[in-house]
């Protein structure tokens, strides 16, 4: 253990009221960003709280609510790692089924209940109370640092990626730290090192220019509803294998790293197939559920619509019917190479379907399991939780995650400080005093191992 981080570890739990107060004075701020109220009076508040610790803040050019950077820049040969978090909250309601106020912070149960308080606004605290522990304690840190809280997660931050491709120098660093959303198993810390993309899409089938009587036309006009059908039946088969053309051609395999952590994830695949009514998995059953869910890409039908569907029955051919259907990318699948070709898979056996893109999609974003930035993380988190951490290779999920690992082309690692049962996005969404210490210890240990000059040699 370093000198530093002696003084520093002791400074942290001797201010632990100081934190609790400063955390509160962010929970007490709404900033809701889908009713935009109180978002620009958070991220003043944010700024002035990095100016305490010690940071020097600006506001990034952004088209919507305030992108704010918290930079500390003097270890210089020192790594410099970006931390990531959002201070913008999802709207309180229902309002009755809070059992306090949502934005008066209160102690229960050695949990904080307050609207924000898991997602985000005390796992991005924990970094900045980090930084202030141990500047209070040495006057100098040993790394860069830099933060950036973004004030428009919740709504699905639409101007991300415009933001960090306009700022590649400015957030230029070794690698990302983000600390949200709540870890699998509360008695383990997680690293989750890559998320699926997503791209979706909507088909739409014409017959006649109106519904007709089936009896009159049945067998002879067109059904919208079969040629989706027929459709949908050329793109995927029995094995639940994706038969587009070249679907799976950029496809990266797993490494043998990464199915080595799945091994040792701590996941009974039995029990929570039962949990959801079922014995089995559906085909290919070779692969693992995590090794499914975190390196295959998937073609599913989310929903089609058409013809007569009410009570009773009405002898319809319809005119007209559109199915909806989400596919999940991984390393190194794009949305719009996937989606270039799903179109031409479209155009030659869907005859007289049209195919719309429903979005933009999301890109995969990867880090591997082996890097060695990795070790420093999963180091931080023993130190600061007390527990050996397991090693997500990927999320099922999507996250826009790309933007460290495409735009700014650095590794980037999820590192959840929250438990399970924290109710994000739910009334009475809460956060456990103590894994508010532990997150504040592990940022501090983190810290510490990036000033270490081992890891330099990467
Ligand atoms: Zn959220």
């Amino acid at each position: 253990m370093s000198i530093a981080l002696e003084s520093a570890l002791p400074h942290a739990r001797d201010h632990r009221d100081d934190d609790l107060q400063d955390l509160f004075t962010l929970l007490r701020q709404p900033s809701i960003s889908a009713q935009n109220i109180g978002v620009q009076e958070c991220a003043a508040l944010e700024e002035a709280l990095l100016q305490d610790a010690g940071f020097t803040t600006r506001r990034l050019t952004a088209p919507g609510h305030p992108v704010i950077l918290g930079e500390w820049l003097e270890a210089p040969g020192k790594p410099t790692v970006l931390f990531y978090g959002h201070y913008d909250v999802q709207p309180p309601d229902p309002l009755d089924l809070w059992l306090s106020d949502p934005f008066t912070p209160t102690v229960r149960d050695g949990r904080i209940y307050a609207r924000g308080v898991a997602d985000n606004k005390a796992q991005h605290f924990s970094h900045i109370a980090a930084v202030r522990h141990w500047l209070r304690a040495n006057g100098s840190l040993p790394c860069n640092v830099k933060i950036m809280l973004e004030g428009e997660e919740e709504v699905g931050s639409p101007h991300l990626d415009t933001v960090v491709a306009a700022n590649k120098e400015l957030l230029a660093a070794d690698l990302v730290y983000t600390s949200d959303g709540p870890v699998t198993d509360d008695r383990y810390p997680e690293i989750v090192f890559g998320v699926r993309g997503d791209l979706y899409v909507e088909l739409f089938a014409t017959g006649a220019n109106r519904d007709l009587h089936s009896g009159h036309w049945g067998g002879v006009a067109p059904n919208p509803i079969l040629a989706l059908a027929r459709l949908l039946t050329t793109m995927i088969d029995k094995q639940n294998h994706v038969t587009i053309e070249g679907f799976y051609d950029n496809v990266r395999q797993p490494t043998p790293g990464a199915l080595a952590a799945i091994e040792k994830l701590p996941f009974d695949t039995a029990a929570t197939i039962a949990g959801i009514g079922l014995t089995e998995m559906v085909p290919p059953t070779e692969r693992s559920y995590a090794e499914r869910v975190m390196f295959q890409p998937t073609l599913s039908p989310a929903g089609i619509i058409g013809g007569y569907t009410g009570p009773g029955s009405k002898t319809v051919l319809p005119a007209k019917a559109s199915m909806k259907i989400d596919m999940r990318l991984v390393p190194d699948q794009t949305p719009d190479e996937i989606f270039a070709k799903v179109r031409a898979h479209v155009e030659r056996y869907g005859e007289g379907i049209t195919i719309e893109r429903s979005d933009g999609g999301m890109l995969p974003s990867f880090t591997p399991v082996e890097h060695p930035l990795g070790d420093v993380v999963r180091a931080a988190l023993r130190a600061g939780f007390g527990a050996e951490p397991v090693s997500v290779p990927s999320a099922g999920g999507s996250l826009p995650d790309s933007v460290w690992t495409q735009t700014l082309g650095l590794p980037s690692f999820l590192v959840p400080y929250g438990a399970p049962e924290q109710a994000n996005h739910s009334p009475n969404e809460s956060y456990r005093v103590e894994r508010l210490w532990q997150g504040i210890e592990t940022s501090i240990h983190l810290l510490d191992l990036l000033g270490d000059a081992s890891y330099l040699e990467m």
